[in-house]
């Protein structure tokens, strides 16, 4: 196939461009678990596109619906006007998410839904007389989309500076302890202590000035970071004794990654609100959403002045009726394949052991997994000085695996179709590698 000849005009996003285009890796089609090149080779898909296409690629369903949705109603403003197709997407994800979680902001995108939750907390104190709880509680090491409010809470310094003084916000620190949870499976023994770092915060900046506490129950972008056996739960407990919400950031944890709908449900913590993104329409079309504890969203309306507009927040493309569609079509694949509990069973286990096989690779200093997401991280001299993630993904590409990179760890997130055999590819492709490259 012809291979576009000036790359000059887009400019890619996190990405190396001159590099890029001096060097083009370009994914010509997708199905399934696999992408295939420019130059026809086939790829596993390790990643599942960037987290996100968690049925796997090109799922005619949902191409189907996407097609039949943008020929009968395209787009209609969805301020002050509706369409079935929102209200039935939205009371048909209400039925997975945890307790009182029962209403939807729609936005487009995780960085999107991470703002409007952060607004959603600050009009909520508001709303209740309590507008000088307005600042909010991220963490080191974490990743809650490229927005202003979202990188104020994040935790990672790149994306972080150079940015200007950003929201006033403060950080936990994150629960990556290789000294005393390097190999564990599945969540770490140790570092339940580390959520009481928020009493120590809350003492700081005094309970009556925080808004909400936000975290990934599981940071994705930040190496795959795991949270120690109860710190959710503990986080939850110090959150209810000082009256600040609590956010669970769920745009890769959501949607089966960890072996249920969402990682509140997983590890039985129900947060005030969740983020969701990504996996909500399979990646094929963009769409946001923020979930919404009853006592949250009616708060707002009750002491907004009658007829008026109680939340002065909202995107041209809330509820897009294409989107909804896809977003439809693809929770009845993941409801009708039982995607949503499958990384919680055999081939969860078989995830597994199979990434921890990898832990005789004499540089690799943890192997970390959930449900079907997973990291292998290399010791610092492994790159002789360079952090050897970014040289590792080229490597596994022309070994035909796609995987993630961050510093000197290496992460995998395929859909959760994957099978046995396709599991085993990534770990040859890995071992393969890592005999190249050391
Ligand atoms: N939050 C988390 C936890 C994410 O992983 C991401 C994307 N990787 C985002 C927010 C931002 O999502 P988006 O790129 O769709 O804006």
């Amino acid at each position: 196939m012809k291979r576009y000849e000036n790359m000059d005009a887009f400019w890619m996003p996190f990405t190396p461009n001159r590099a890029f285009k001096a060097s083009p890796r370009i994914i010509e089609r997708t199905e399934g678990v696999f992408c295939y090149t420019d130059d026809g080779r086939e790829i596993l898909d390790a990643t599942a596109g960037l987290w996100c296409v968690n049925a796997g690629h090109v799922r005619p369903e949902i191409a189907e619906a996407i097609g039949r949705q943008a020929l009968e109603l395209d787009y209609t403003s969805p301020f002050g006007f509706g369409h079935d197709i929102g209200f039935e997407f939205a009371e048909r994800l209400i039925q997975h998410t945890p307790g009182d979680l029962n209403r939807v902001f729609f936005a487009n995108s995780g960085s999107e839904a991470v703002e409007s939750a952060l607004k959603i907390a600050l009009a909520y104190q508001a709303s209740r007389g309590k507008s000088g709880k307005y600042k909010l509680i991220g963490r080191e090491m974490a990743y809650h989309g490229v927005n202003f409010g979202g990188i104020s809470v994040g935790g990672l310094t790149p994306n972080r500076k150079g940015f200007g003084p950003l929201l006033p916000v403060d950080h936990l620190p994150h629960t990556l302890d290789l000294e005393r949870n390097a190999f564990s499976r599945g969540l770490p023994e140790h570092g339940l202590e580390k959520a009481d770092a928020l009493e120590a915060l809350i003492r700081f900046h005094d309970a009556a000035t925080i808004a909400a506490v936000i975290v990934e129950p599981v940071s994705g972008a930040g190496g795959v970071i795991l949270p120690p056996a109860g710190y959710l739960k503990r986080l939850r407990e110090i959150c209810d004794r000082h009256d600040i919400l609590l956010i669970f950031d769920e745009v890769i944890t959501g949607w089966g990654r960890l072996g249920s709908p969402f990682a509140a449900v997983e590890f039985d913590v129900v947060p005030d609100m969740i983020v969701s993104a990504k996996g909500i329409t399979n990646g094929i079309v963009p769409l946001g959403a923020v979930f919404v504890a009853d006592p949250i969203h009616d708060c707002i309306l009750d002491n907004a002045p009658e007829g008026a507009v109680e939340f002065y927040h909202g995107y041209t493309y809330s509820a897009n009726p294409v989107a909804c569609a896809a977003g439809l079509a693809t929770l009845d694949i993941y409801e009708g394949e039982s995607l949503l509990t499958r990384a919680g069973g055999d081939i969860g286990r078989y995830w597994e052991d199979a990434l921890h096989s990898l832990r005789d690779i004499e540089q690799v200093v943890d192997v970390r997994n959930y449900g079907l997401i997973g990291a292998v991280q290399f010791s610092d001299a492994a790159g002789s000085g360079k952090p050897v993630g970014g040289a590792f993904q080229a490597g596994c590409y022309n070994n035909g695996v796609m995987i993630r990179a961050m510093g000197n760890i290496i992460a995998f997130s395929p859909p959760l179709t994957i099978e046995k055999a396709h599991i085993d590819r990534l770990v040859g492709a890995i071992r393969m590698t890592a005999s190249e490259l050391f």
